[in-house]
């Protein structure tokens, strides 16, 4: 790699008076934007030839790591591979080139689009009706429970405002529920992590009447099967309440059981995690919400048009692709990659929930407390192996958190490498330990300060300048 040019920012690049580019004519003829419009001072823009420039871009997009580049095991976020007819399909101009506002009858393709990914996330969920309008998991949450509330409100039930958050969920189910004007309460968990029935049963008896839903992750956060859904759902329900899927972890469900058989009534589905459009870094995502049959007369508006079409595009061509047989190993092949990493590090990583997990699992750091060595220490010597590290430190449940979730995608040669890294890292922990401490040693950029980092982002150039 050109060290010279890599690094550098493309205004430092930048030469006074070098060009790359000239402006096409104006086709409109000679129109001057009026004197007020213009800017005052000459815009501050690099100047840089062409090469310079593809030069600077093409180093900078290969300090990246993504699912293309290698292994990317972060857990509770199932980092699936994204294959590449996904992007064909959706850049299909006739698609691609839509305007929303052209008019209905040159649009029925993307239509039949829309409806055939409805009908195929109903047949996978065993729910009624879904609508496509949610940008995220977190919107999905939001406007599940605009569906629930409205429901409620309908039968003139106003006293139901209160939703029962297991103390394992995703930070966004309470927060989707106060955004939606609705109290929370949190159910305990038992040690082996999955939702208290009899703390539950007491919850309801104080607050039965108040009681709007009760969101669930399946399989939670932790990676585990809510083996008691059948009871809890009868209690939820016996009490006046709804049932409301966190659908973002359906990727081991895939082919193994349905939420609407399990007796839900309404959930979101990441479309870019199960599903494999690409996520990351805020986006894009498309967070589909389904019902039981008779309550799609609640769908909200919570975006304009038809959602992330695009999004929804790469999910339903990864849908049909798949086909009606394979779809249904997605799960298994999830869960079977899950556990074997589980089994065969679990001797030098400390595991403090043992048994089957599904899609993910966590390890409570080393095995070994002695040496020194941390979570965070394993996580950014994997980078110098060339992986992306899993999740650190969530959740919060135990102190040396590493989450890891392979997906169903990694073969057994990709997985075999990654547990002979994290066995290496841990032997070096106890031979070498200031070696872990101190890595990554190989990426362009060592230790960030993340407090630093987020406290004090410097996220333009006019900052970095100022800075100095
Ligand atoms: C990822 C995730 C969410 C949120 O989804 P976004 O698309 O990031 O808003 C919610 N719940 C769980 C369990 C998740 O893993």
């Amino acid at each position: 790699m050109n060290n010279k040019l890599y690094g550098n920012l493309i205004f430092e690049l930048s030469q006074e008076g070098r060009r790359g580019y000239s402006l096409p004519k104006n086709r409109f003829g000679n129109y001057e934007v009026p004197a007020s419009m213009r800017r005052k001072e000459e815009a501050q823009l690099p100047e840089c030839d062409e090469m310079t420039v593809v030069r600077h871009y093409t180093n900078l997009s290969a300090n990246n790591f993504g699912v293309d580049n290698g292994f990317y095991p972060l857990g509770s976020c199932t980092m699936k591979y994204n294959p590449k007819i996904n992007e064909e399909m959706a850049a299909l101009p006739q698609f691609s080139a839509l305007h929303p506002l052209q008019p209905a009858e040159t649009t029925k393709g993307a239509e039949a689009v829309c409806a055939m990914l409805q009908k195929q996330l109903c047949a996978l969920t065993g729910l009624h009706a879904f609508t496509l309008k949610p940008f995220a998991g977190a919107h999905g949450e939001l406007t599940g429970l605009m569906v629930i509330k409205k429901y409620h409100e309908s039968r003139g039930d106003m006293a139901r405002r209160l939703v029962i958050v297991p103390d394992s969920a995703h930070g966004t189910n309470p927060a989707s529920a106060a955004v939606c004007g609705l109290d929370i309460i949190e159910v305990k968990s038992l040690a082996d992590g999955t939702v208290d029935v009899d703390a539950l049963k007491e919850l309801l008896a104080q607050h039965g009447p108040e009681i709007a839903a009760m969101m669930m992750t399946n399989p939670n956060t932790l990676g585990l099967f809510e083996k008691q859904i059948p009871a809890i759902e009868k209690l939820v329900h016996a009490a006046g309440g709804l049932m409301y899927y966190d659908g973002a972890n359906l990727n081991p469900m895939l082919g193994a059981a349905r939420p609407g058989d399990m007796g839900f009534d309404v959930m979101h589905i990441n479309l870019h995690k199960t599903f494999s459009t690409p996520h990351g870094g805020g986006g894009p995502g498309a967070g589909p919400v389904g019902v039981r049959k008779g309550l799609e007369a609640f769908f909200p508006m919570v975006s304009p048009f038809h959602g992330n079409f695009a999004v929804e595009m790469r999910a339903l061509t990864y849908i049909l692709t798949l086909g009606r047989e394979n779809v249904k190993l997605v799960g298994p092949l999830a869960t079977l990659n899950a556990n074997y990493i589980k089994e065969c590090l679990k001797d030098v990583y400390e595991l403090p929930i043992d048994g089957l997990c599904k899609h993910e699992f966590i390890f409570d750091g080393l095995k070994d407390k002695s040496t020194g060595v941390t979570t965070m220490d394993v996580a950014k010597r994997l980078l110098d192996y060339g992986y992306h590290a899993p999740t650190i430190y969530f959740p919060l449940l135990f102190h040396e958190s590493l989450m890891i979730e392979p997906t169903e995608n990694e073969s057994k040669e990709t997985i075999d490498g990654f547990i002979a890294v994290m066995r290496q890292i841990a032997e070096e922990a106890k031979t070498n330990p200031d070696e872990v401490k101190s890595a990554p040693h190989c990426t362009p950029i060592g230790r960030v300060d993340d407090v630093l980092a987020a406290k004090h982002p410097i996220v333009t150039w006019r900052q970095l300048v100022a800075d100095k």
